[in-house]
């Protein structure tokens, strides 16, 4: 059966900024001071902690530089791909097309809702169309058959999500945070990954983000 097949024409890193969760703006950071890359990111969703007077950044969106992502290298590689290549970058084109961050202060719970759809910015999806539009109408596990890699990415990605978001509730719970999702005014910002990590010290081996960091360190 055909699946999906990247031709790496670098289109993806070249089209919108790029969506990232908090621990690979860590990464990303740590790499573009390593490698002398001008990196550039803001952060997406933001809840407010009453506890600290904070904004805690729940995602955050890689800039293009130039039009480009700032880890493209000229030749349309990726210069990043064998130390850490972002989640959504292993998914595309199979991405998050709406993700919801929803609150309830009754349970003291953060999760989020996150629906999937196919980018038709790549030329591989308007090329297979009559295919993937078949495999769509004769099983619904069709992104899983045409998207194995990809597809394994994007439950990657969410499991990550979804485990940070776990932890900050425990945070919650615990009393540490007190969150609402009314952030009114300008505050300071603090990465969701490196708030865990202050009080979750093996945040990324739990995370499964051991060989990653050792191979960044390895640079
Ligand atoms: S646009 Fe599609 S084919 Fe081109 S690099 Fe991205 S995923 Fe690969
Ligand atoms: S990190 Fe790599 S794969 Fe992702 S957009 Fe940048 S160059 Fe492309």
């Amino acid at each position: 059966m055909k699946t999906f097949r990247c031709t790496l024409c670098g289109l993806c890193c070249r089209s919108s900024p790029i969506s990232i969760l908090p621990h690979e703006d860590y990464i990303l950071r740590i790499l573009a001071n390593r490698l002398g890359v001008k990196y550039r990111s803001r952060p997406g969703y933001r809840v407010f902690d009453k506890r600290t007077g904070r904004d805690i950044a729940l995602s955050y969106v890689m800039e293009l530089v130039d039009g480009r992502c700032p880890f493209l290298r000229q030749d349309d590689l990726c210069m990043i791909q064998d130390v850490y290549k972002p989640l959504i970058c292993r998914s595309f084109p199979y991405v998050p097309k709406q993700v919801r961050y929803i609150i309830s202060n009754e349970l003291k719970l953060v999760f989020a809702k996150v629906d999937y759809g196919i980018s038709s910015a790549c030329p591989v999806i308007r090329q297979d169309k009559e295919i993937i539009m078949g495999l769509m109408a004769s099983t619904p596990l069709w992104h899983r058959l045409y998207f194995p890699q990809e597809y394994a990415a994007a439950m990657e990605m969410e499991e990550k999500r979804t485990l940070m978001l776990r932890l900050l509730s425990k945070l919650w719970i615990s009393g540490i945070v007190s969150i609402d999702s009314d952030r009114g005014g300008v505050h300071n910002i603090i990465n969701l990954y490196e708030l865990l990590r202050t009080y979750f010290p093996n945040l990324p081996y739990i995370m499964g983000l051991g060989e990653t960091l050792d191979r960044i360190r390895g640079r």
